[in-house]
């Protein structure tokens, strides 16, 4: 922990119930294909409309990003979406594997100059051609190379969780403000249109005042794959499911509501004598009250099948997304006056080219990003507090408080 957190005390028999809410409101309605804009009981659900831009189309010279790191994610997900990019572009590439590296760079267009493995990485600061570094590497490297890319003059951005503890976010916030570069963490859910909408359904009172959120991220956990093997590891992972995807649940909570929790409970479980959770939990039950009432009820598990989803119960309606933070295919229901749920169409937009081009965008105005580091160091410190809880058998006290912007 970074800091002391104090034992509740005032709220802590309400909270404490928290955990039985998630069973009640856990079962999954019913739901219709019929398009948003349509009546849904008394109610009409509001049109569809096309999900905020978050970045305007570009015609000028884009801004080069260079990847650091060319695992499962950066290869499937991150490489093949600057295609949909209009502001960034990928030039350049930083690997230990010099044959997967040259193999990269000629399928993406990636000059042999540009290349760099992580003893010359430093020298990226003579590479006029590369703006980025975007630090997609096991998450206990995360401080290391942003921190390096920041000296060598560069813009970061990096990978979700920020890093292991709040001490080295600390840190790499201040190494980009004493190089005077960005620092952005990559929370795609922040940039994918379902979340938007259902972030702007919230604010338009769509479903009335918020009264909980469950949030429940999950999957199997499967070290025999390269890209699980150092999520076993605690050096390697800084923690198990909760900061790998517990904090999608946790962002969740955060994004919908607009504020920062004032109190976490939680407990972990990790299946005894399984090899996978000798050094990192496998489950994490976690509940956030904020300031306005709100409380929400999260869970995530390297126990289970895969789910990813939320759903945010108002005075008047609720809105689910199942799944909410996928790379593809997320879906959006409301339901209002207690009727089934409906479908809310949202126009597909590539959430991974989405949140690139906004750093390059805000590099390019001088903006400071929608998701910059002091985000994800409040992620983390809530993930402190999560695991503090846990531990300690008790709610922890947090600063609470409105998100700006
Ligand atoms: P991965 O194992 O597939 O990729 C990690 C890369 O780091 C590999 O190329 C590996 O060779 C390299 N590496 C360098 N030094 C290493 C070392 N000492 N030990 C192990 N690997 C080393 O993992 P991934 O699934 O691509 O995850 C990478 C990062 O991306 C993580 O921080 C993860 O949280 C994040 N991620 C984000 C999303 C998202 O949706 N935003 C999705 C998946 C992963």
């Amino acid at each position: 922990m970074s800091e002391p957190l104090e034992p509740a005390r005032g709220r802590r028999a309400f909270f404490q119930q928290t955990l039985a809410l998630a069973t009640a409101f856990g079962a999954t309605a019913a739901c219709s294909r019929r398009t948003a804009g349509e009546k849904v009981g008394a109610e009409a659900l509001p049109a569809t409309e096309p999900p905020k831009q978050t970045v305007a189309a570009a015609s000028g010279p884009r801004v080069g990003f260079a990847v650091v790191g060319l695992g499962k994610f950066a290869t499937e997900q991150i490489l093949p979406a600057f295609a949909a990019c209009t502001r960034a572009k990928l030039v350049g590439l930083v690997s230990g594997t010099p044959d997967k590296a040259k193999r990269i760079a000629e399928q993406y267009g990636v000059e042999a100059k540009n290349v760099y493995d992580y003893k010359s990485f430093d020298r990226i600061r003579d590479n006029a051609a590369i703006d980025v570094v975007y630090v997609i590497l096991p998450n206990s490297l995360h401080a290391e190379y942003s921190e390096r890319g920041a000296r060598a003059g560069k813009h970061v951005l990096c990978e979700k969780p920020m890093a292991i503890t709040a001490k080295e976010c600390e840190g790499m916030i201040r190494a980009s403000k004493t190089a005077g570069k960005k620092l952005m963490i990559g929370y795609r859910a922040q940039f994918e249109p379902n979340n938007l909408r259902a972030i702007e359904l919230v604010k338009r009172g769509e479903i009335g005042k918020v009264k909980t959120i469950i949030a429940d991220h999950g999957r199997i956990l499967r070290p025999e794959e390269p890209s699980d093997s150092w999520r076993a590891k605690r050096a390697l992972a800084g923690g198990g499911s909760l900061m790998d995807i517990g904090i999608y649940s946790l962002q969740a909570a955060r994004y919908i509501t607009g504020e920062e929790p004032l109190e976490v409970s939680a407990r972990t479980f990790s299946t005894p004598g399984d090899p996978r959770f000798a050094e990192i939990e496998e489950t994490v039950a976690f509940s956030l009250a904020f300031p306005s009432g709100v409380l929400a009820n999260c869970t995530s598990s390297y126990g289970h099948a895969e789910g990813k989803r939320y759903r945010v119960f108002g005075d008047k309606g609720y809105l689910d997304l199942d799944p909410a933070t996928a790379y593809e295919g997320n879906v959006l229901r409301a339901s209002k006056g207690g009727k089934p749920a409906e479908l809310i169409e949202v126009p597909h937009g590539n959430q991974f080219a989405a949140e690139m081009d906004h750093l390059a965008e805000c590099i390019q105005s001088g903006k400071e990003p929608k998701t910059p580091g002091e985000e994800g160091l409040r992620d983390v410190r809530i993930m402190e507090a999560i695991y503090a809880a846990a531990r300690e058998h008790r709610p922890v006290r947090l600063g609470g408080d409105t998100q700006h912007g």
